[in-house]
């Protein structure tokens, strides 16, 4: 696993710069843009800045690229705007608040069809990235959310279309965070840029970056 620091410039519509109010959850996005690369969307959210095509907010902290690439794109005690809605579920009021964008993190994934299908290095990679997510601010897999399940919206389609496919991932998850016996000890993320093989908490832990 490869993750990259990549942050966008503070903006009204991308990065607004605000404090997250808690992490009480994780959201798991598509780009609804089959076969685009994480870099591609990622400029993409930097773009919105310039309002060029009329103002549009949205980003995530994340994304996951076809080749299982990792984008950190804002920080993780920052908020990003990726689960606004006027409408919001009553499991999300009442496990989120009012406003989730304040107490979730995002992670959007690059898909190869317009079913949301995934590659099995962005679903590796998203597994072992959610897992460190969620075990960093004391979370389980019961905290990941599928932008649906808060919105009603269509997000991430694969899942929403396969709910066995997120049952699935859910386990895969949990058994990264050895919940079900099975440990994070065969898999050895490397990060890029430091050019060693190390879990991403250390990562995070040597950065000084993503503690809330
Ligand atoms: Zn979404």
């Amino acid at each position: 696993m490869n993750i990259q620091k990549d942050f966008l410039s503070i903006n009204k519509y991308s990065r607004p710069g605000r404090k997250l109010t808690a992490v009480k959850g994780l959201v798991i996005h598509w780009v609804a843009n089959p076969n685009t690369s994480a870099k591609g969307n990622r400029n993409y959210f930097e773009s919105l800045k310039n309002a060029a095509g009329g103002e549009r907010w949205a980003s995530t902290q994340y994304i996951v690229g076809l080749q299982g690439e990792i984008l950190y794109m804002i920080p993780e005690n920052e908020m990003a705007y990726h689960v606004g809605s006027t409408w919001y579920s009553e499991r999300a009021k009442r496990e989120l608040g009012s406003y989730p964008n304040a107490t979730t993190l995002g992670i959007e994934c690059c898909h190869t069809d317009w079913n949301g299908k995934m590659t099995d290095a962005t679903w590796q990679n998203l597994v072992l990235l959610s897992a460190d997510i969620l075990r960093r601010h004391g979370l389980n897999e019961s905290n990941l959310w599928r932008h649906y399940d808060i919105t009603g919206k269509d997000c991430h389609r694969w899942f929403v279309k396969n709910p066995d496919e997120w049952d699935r991932f859910r386990g895969d998850v949990a058994r990264a965070l050895g919940r079900e016996g099975v440990s994070m000890a065969g898999f050895t993320p490397v990060i890029a840029g430091i050019g060693s093989a190390m879990l991403l908490s250390t990562f995070f832990l040597t950065n000084g970056a993503g503690v809330v």
